[in-house]
């Protein structure tokens, strides 16, 4: 028997404090792979190389961490091969997943296009991207089937019109969602989009800041029309009571597979100032941001830690060198706003907003687009990031006949719920992450319901995603859903989704936003998910109280 001085269960030793690979304190070794790639050659440096040797050498000549890691930072994925299932996702090498084309994101920051731009998107999208085209949820628009050979092409005809893809993936700041109607929205106070240029101008492509731990996703507008809670730092429209118009930082944003809204940090910030306190934001990512693993390394992770007041204090004190103004809540709209149909300009001209089928164009689709913008006089498109497109500045006597155009391209300024509601990640078309197909479902779910349920007169989010990493934002959909395989009735595994119901961003002003509730058990196979949706949808017709009574 041990003696009675013994304690029953061993003291536990103290525990030498792990390095989580934060710069700030001095741990500068690469913990992981990806850290690696990024210390041995700052990833903007691949440019030179895909000039230089790739372009030339064709796809084999790419070194393999140029491939799978640099690439991205100039808007490189390479594409998921053609045939394999989503079951051999997580059990494939990546060389195996992969095909030897390129998707090739654009970034568009602020949503904002000229009618040049759009038409050289376009043309490049059919002379060397099989003519393909999809509008993101973050505003950018996706090209597929680019061959390495044709990037520096590709790049000479974006740069030429003031586009690029710089930073448009890869752990840096990418691209900086804007309201698609800034400048001209009636009720907008303040336009933000000196601000995003500035940003783009001084810290694009900033060697300083294209080492982050991971991705950094940004909002400014004054106008909360975005997912402003879900990115690393929003900057959202407010009027402070001594101080007059500025903006309302919100920093820690993120979903994926551990989803968490941004918070405020209470201060509110003129418009000058913002690209300052940008960067002080992703300086502190930067250099206290998590580098060990990989799925803790996004900037919600240091905020969970360290709570918003040390956040503010560490923001003014080590990076802006001064105190930054306390600041009201900004009013948040009671749903989010996705500006589809005809709207008044603040200058008297129309602002129209239009759905393509779950943000699937074409460059052929995008060129008709451009004619019938210029025919109707309007020489600005905007794209916005609930995978939708706007036209600016259409006179009243021409805005029938351009929504008249519209349809005849595809475009639909008067859509359905179904198809106003939905949208989809890019799923396993060409996604090397993905478990399920996503665009087809989502089309065929858009046109079902719209047989079956024509006169459906309720807004409905529907974010279908082909994996658990939520880029269509799985968690703040009224119904969100996540790919992964289930079982059918026979028991054989196939191809389905695991339900998210009642998420919601920007809800009444005095709720909180919240996540969609993922209930056990709640799984649908691919198969089922229309017919699921349509009884889930007549279900809430038949219980809610008032029209005004929402899903979530
Ligand atoms: Fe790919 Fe998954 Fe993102 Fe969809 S959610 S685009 S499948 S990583």
């Amino acid at each position: 028997m041990a003696p009675s001085s013994t304690p029953a269960v061993p003291a536990a030793r103290p525990r030498k404090a792990r390095g989580e690979g934060q710069w700030a304190l001095g741990h500068r070794e690469p913990l992981n792979p990806n850290e690696r790639i990024k210390k041995d050659d700052n990833p903007l440096n691949v440019r030179a190389r895909i000039e230089n040797i790739y372009a030339h050498g064709g796809f084999s000549s790419i070194d393999p961490q140029d491939l799978r890691g640099r690439f991205r930072w100039w808007g490189l994925y390479t594409q998921r091969k053609a045939g394999i299932d989503g079951g051999r996702t997580a059990v494939l090498e990546p060389h195996e997943l992969e095909d030897e084309f390129f998707m090739l994101r654009v970034r568009v920051d602020g949503g904002a296009l000229s009618l040049a731009q759009l038409r050289t998107i376009a043309e490049i999208s059919r002379e060397f991207g099989r003519d393909t085209a999809d509008i993101t949820d973050r505003q950018n628009i996706q090209l597929h089937w680019i061959r390495v050979e044709d990037v520096p092409e590709i790049w000479r005809r974006l740069e030429a019109v003031g586009l690029q893809t710089t930073e448009a993936c890869g752990d840096c700041p990418r691209v900086v969602l804007g309201s698609p109607v800034a400048g001209v929205a009636a009720d907008e106070v303040v336009d933000a989009t000196p601000a995003i240029d500035e940003i783009l101008k001084r810290y694009i492509g900033d060697p300083r800041y294209s080492n982050l731990p991971r991705k950094f996703k940004s909002q400014i507008s004054w106008l909360a029309d975005g997912p402003y809670e879900t990115n690393d730092i929003s900057l959202v429209g407010v009027v402070h009571p001594q101080h007059g118009p500025g903006f309302d930082l919100w920093v820690g944003g993120g979903l994926s597979t551990n989803p968490r809204l941004a918070e405020r940090l209470g201060v509110w910030v003129p418009l000058e100032e913002i690209p300052d306190v940008w960067e002080g934001v992703v300086g502190i990512f930067r250099d206290y941001g998590y580098r060990r693993l990989r799925n803790r390394a996004r900037l919600k992770f240091l905020l969970a830690d360290w709570g918003v007041e040390k956040f503010r204090e560490v923001l003014e004190k080590e990076y802006l060198g001064k105190a930054l103004i306390d600041g009201p809540p900004p009013e948040l709209p009671a749903k989010p706003i996705d500006h589809i149909g005809v709207h008044r300009q603040k200058d008297g001209l129309n602002y129209i907003g239009a759905a393509p089928v779950v943000g699937r164009t074409s460059g052929t689709q995008l060129a008709r687009l451009a004619d019938v913008v210029e025919e109707h006089g309007s020489d600005r498109v905007r794209l916005t990031a609930y995978q939708k497109l706007l036209v600016l500045d259409v006179a009243d006597d021409k805005v029938e006949s351009l929504i008249g155009g519209l349809r005849a391209i595809g475009l639909e300024a008067r859509p359905s719920s179904w198809r106003r509601g939905t949208m989809a990640c890019t799923g396993i078309e060409y996604c090397k992450l993905a478990i399920v197909e996503t665009k087809a479902r989502g089309e065929e779910l858009v046109a079902r319901l719209e047989e079956r349920l024509k006169d459906f007169d309720a807004d409905i989010s529907i974010h279908i995603n082909g994996c658990p990493n939520a880029c269509a934002r799985t968690q703040v959909a009224d119904i969100g859903l996540k790919g992964q395989l289930v079982m059918n009735a026979h028991g054989e595994q196939v191809e389905g989704f695991q339900v998210h119901l009642g998420g919601g961003l920007g809800m009444a002003q005095g709720q909180t936003s919240g996540f969609g509730r993922k209930l056990r058990g709640l799984k649908a196979t691919a198969e089922e998910l229309p017919g699921y949706v349509e009884k889930l949808a007549r279900n809430y017709l038949g219980d809610r109280a008032s029209s005004d009574e929402t899903f979530a």
